[in-house]
């Protein structure tokens, strides 16, 4: 079987690595160069606290296997942990969010998330002091979540991938395809007529799967893509020794901030926005002036720095935000993936429309593809350690009716 691999980002990066482990030859066609996507843009949060047992379970196996990773991937001592387990915390004020909040911990303690745990106003005070506890209801914590180093998850991973024997092509738009007379794609071609042949044809393109799913015959998919900014607050009035050790913290409206080196906080938080299904690469890094941390004193970064602030106080005395990056989340209505073989085009397989979360997937979604690749199938549940993950919730052409609800 020659699986081509449409996407050079972390999904791209993991399923050509499970493929060749599969024995698979695999080729990758990147548009740009790996990592031109989402993948170098993230915040990179990983977690496990999700409000579903499937991805309870599928992020549970994403965090062994990202632990496991240096080893796996055979990386040179030189290189740093993919994940950094500063843990997670969410913050809750409302009494009827704190009641549901308690409810998932025990759901996700029952599917082996063993560490997470409900914190009330006392032990959150005591636990973390610099979060302000008295508007608070409690919060949930699991020390084992945390961040990752994305860029050595996509730069280790097509190393390896290259040494398993599998080619990664860049700038290689895919803009159509070649079809047999029954319809099947064939091969696809670039946008300089080159044409690569393939058995099975992985979307892995993220916020642009909709339009290469168009282009190859396959389905319209219901992914969006949506603007979201990212601000890297400068630490002043608390040590860089404490800071670096804070966790993923998430306030009541679903702001963030995490450390991402000891002077600056990365912070982010979903605004409303319109889709920009036409967006082209120098788009994500386009940065609107209402959303530019030097444009004005009420600017989105602004906002959010004070919306951090009114949890975590010290933050309010930071420095100020040092800059603005920005990239596209691929939102589905339910914000769970879209996997799985086009209803209408069957050489073609769907990896995409993670919404903010598809960086910490990334391993288990490697799973899932190379299962269904090889079963030449949709499958509605992936084997991953021997333990069995239903993942009807995240197939192509499902009903959007079970909404993933901890979503930022
Ligand atoms: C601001 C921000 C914060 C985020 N925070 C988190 C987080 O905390 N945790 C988390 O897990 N996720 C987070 N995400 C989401 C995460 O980054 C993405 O879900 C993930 O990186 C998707 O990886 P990917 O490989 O599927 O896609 P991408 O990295 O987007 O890669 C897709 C690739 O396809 C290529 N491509 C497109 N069209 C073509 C074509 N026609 N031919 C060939 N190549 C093509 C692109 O150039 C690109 O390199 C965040 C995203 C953003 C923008």
């Amino acid at each position: 079987m020659h699986a081509v691999i449409i996407g050079a980002g972390i999904t791209g990066a993991l399923a050509a690595h499970e493929l060749l482990l599969r024995g698979v030859e695999v080729t990758i066609l990147e548009a740009r160069s790996k990592g031109s996507g989402s993948s170098s843009r993230s915040a990179a949060c990983i977690r496990q606290q999700w409000s579903t047992p499937a991805t309870v379970r599928a992020m549970r196996y994403a965090m062994r296997s990202y632990d496991r990773f240096l080893e796996e991937f055979g990386c040179s001592a030189d290189v740093i942990e993919p994940v950094v387990h500063n843990g997670y915390l969410f913050l809750h004020k409302d009494g009827a969010a704190w009641a549901a909040a308690r409810e998932r911990v025990a759901m996700q303690q029952a599917h082996g998330l063993s560490d997470v745990e409900a914190l009330e106003p006392g032990a959150l005070a005591e636990r973390f002091p610099r979060v302000d506890a008295s508007i608070l209801q409690g919060a949930t914590f699991c020390p084992s979540d945390g961040f990752l180093r994305p860029d050595v998850v996509y730069m280790e991973g097509f190393r390896r991938v290259a040494e398993l024997g599998g080619t990664l092509l860049q700038n290689w738009r895919v803009m159509s395809g070649l079809h047999d007379a029954a319809g099947r794609l064939t091969a696809v071609v670039s946008d300089d007529g080159r044409e690569a042949a393939g058995d099975v044809f992985i979307n892995a393109t993220n916020a642009w799967a909709p339009r290469l799913s168009q282009r190859l015959g396959g389905v319209e998919l219901p992914i969006a893509p949506l603007k979201r900014y990212l601000y890297f607050v400068h630490r002043a009035g608390v040590e860089a020794s404490e800071m670096v050790d804070w966790p993923m913290t998430i306030t009541p409206s679903r702001a963030y901030c995490r450390p991402e080196n000891p002077d600056q906080l990365l912070a982010g938080w979903a605004h409303a926005t319109d889709p920009k299904p036409e967006f082209d690469w120098s788009d994500q890094d386009l940065i609107e002036p209402p959303f530019f941390h030097k444009t004005g004193l009420d600017n989105f970064g602004f906002q959010l720095w004070m919306e951090l602030a009114e949890a975590m106080p010290a933050i309010g005395e930071f420095g100020g935000i040092e800059a603005t990056t920005a990239g596209f989340y691929a939102v589905t209505p339910d914000h769970n993936p879209i996997l799985g073989f086009d209803p209408k085009q069957p050489a073609l397989l769907h990896a995409a429309g993670f919404s903010g979360h598809g960086a910490m997937l990334g391993p288990f979604t490697a799973k899932a593809i190379a299962a269904m690749a090889i079963a030449e199938r949709t499958l509605e549940s992936v084997v991953v350690e021997d333990e069995e993950i239903d993942v009807r919730a995240m197939l192509v052409g499902r009903e959007f009716g079970h909404a993933e609800g901890m979503v930022i």
